[in-house]
């Protein structure tokens, strides 16, 4: 009898598991896709927006249309509970039932853990949607206009996705420089790292260095072990008493996994994180998968000030191909893949410049670490961009590393 396979989330994580699904399952077995947003959003495309330099209409595109041409079944609902005991998942239009569930549901913002921070609530900006990237770029070119001012760019303690602040900041500043206006603002980076260039991964060899010598040469001022005691529409007040004034803000929360997870005993952690074993499933209720952000994984050492391990789009494509593998093999009596076993390959755009990071395992002692800057990568980036939404709306191969 055919089984029926059901993925939260349509984004990296979920699009692409379900694609695989369908391509190793052939058409016996249903693949259904549940995700609150019709849309698929390129998310590292996301600072451009803000920095005016991409138009926010070409990094989205509908899914559905993909998903039927691949005889998927889409529907778009917020799920709001996973009982992996009655093989549910929960939404507010419907009841959603499962032989095997892949949780691909990325993360929720945890804006409320700090009074004042957030775009909604608060007085900082953020760039998790296109939405917020649009909000964020109206008031940064309010500010320009003004003609001064301090622009911020920090890390919340226990965020963990690190990499757009410093792309962010960095954006930024070529902006400011190519319109010759540089030295009328002061951009200051804070971040809860350790040092620059940790990354949630305990380090990056000599990018530490590479970008304190970036900083310096753009004249970035930057704080590490940064904690954020409030934000006030007038400053952003940083735990040891320093007050930055909040012209224009933009903080990376720390993340929830999901609350529909969330006291279910042995399905996640207390944050709302899927647990898994090194194949992906979950040790408790093992027809239960997790890929993306929405899987739990635990920081390489503790640092002063809470810093999670980064979960990027790359790392994602990666587990939903190994976790739709998995499934195939738990379904077809075939062999399973360690899920686990990635490393990551990012490039971090500066504007005017890139910076293209790889290492393999991610937490170190390693097997390969390459970090490189030229001008090359950040035109990569740009082609990359554009190949994955087309990818995405035209069924071109996904670029995988
Ligand atoms: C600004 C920015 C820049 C980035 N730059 C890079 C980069 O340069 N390179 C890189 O590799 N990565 C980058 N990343 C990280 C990358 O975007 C993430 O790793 C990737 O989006 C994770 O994919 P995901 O599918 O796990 O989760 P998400 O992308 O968060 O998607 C979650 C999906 O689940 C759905 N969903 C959420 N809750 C529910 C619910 N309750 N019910 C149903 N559906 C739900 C959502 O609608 C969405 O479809 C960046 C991220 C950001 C924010």
């Amino acid at each position: 009898m055919g089984k029926g396979i059901l993925v939260l989330g349509s984004s990296f994580g979920g699009f692409n598991a379900a694609l695989h699904l369908r391509k190793l399952l052939g058409g016996e077995h249903d693949v259904n896709v549940v995700s609150s947003d019709p849309l698929f959003t390129f998310l590292p495309s996301l600072p451009w927006v803000v920095a005016g330099m991409t138009d926010p209409a070409g990094v989205q595109c509908p899914v559905e249309p993909r998903f039927r041409n691949n005889e998927i079944h889409y529907a778009t609902d917020v799920i709001v509970r996973v009982d992996p005991e009655k093989h549910e998942a929960v939404g507010k239009n419907g009841v959603y039932g499962y032989d095997y569930l892949v949780a691909a549901t990325g993360s929720e913002l945890d804006f409320d853990a700090i009074s004042g921070l957030g775009p909604y609530k608060g007085f900082t900006h953020a760039v998790f949607t296109v939405e917020q990237a649009v909000m964020a770029r109206d008031a940064l070119r309010a500010l320009l206009e003004k003609g001064s001012g301090t622009i911020i760019l920090g890390n919340a303690q226990g965020a963990s996705c690190l990499g757009p602040a410093y792309e962010l900041a960095m954006i930024i500043e070529a902006v400011l420089r190519k319109r010759r206006i540089r030295n009328k603002f002061r951009i200051v980076f804070f971040t809860n790292e350790p040092h620059l260039g940790h990354f949630g991964l305990g380090g990056f060899g000599a990018m530490t260095g590479m970008l304190e010598d970036e900083f310096a040469d753009r004249g970035i001022e930057y704080r590490v072990n940064a904690k954020i005691a409030s934000v006030t529409k007038e400053q952003v007040e940083l735990e040891g008493g320093e007050k930055l004034p909040n012209d224009f803000s933009i903080v990376v929360p720390a993340f929830y996994g999901n609350h529909a997870y969330m006291g279910v005993e042995g399905l996640a952690n207390p944050r709302g994180f899927i647990l898994a074993d090194d194949y992906l499933a979950n040790p408790k209720y093992p027809n239960v998968y997790a890929v993306g952000v929405a899987l739990a994984i635990a920081p390489p050492a503790p640092t002063p000030v809470p810093v999670g391990v980064p979960k990027t789009g790359q790392m994602t494509d990666v587990m939903a191909m190994k976790a739709a593998h998995n499934i195939a093999a738990d379904i077809q009596n075939g062999k399973k893949t360690r899920g686990k076993d990635f490393g990551v390959v990012c490039i971090a755009d500066a504007g005017d410049t890139a910076f293209l990071m790889s290492a393999n395992p991610l937490f170190p002692p390693r097997n390969r670490l390459i970090h490189k800057k030229g001008v090359y990568f950040h035109w990569l980036k740009e082609a990359l961009a554009k190949y994955y939404m087309a990818s995405v709306k035209y069924g071109l191969p996904m670029p995988t590393f």
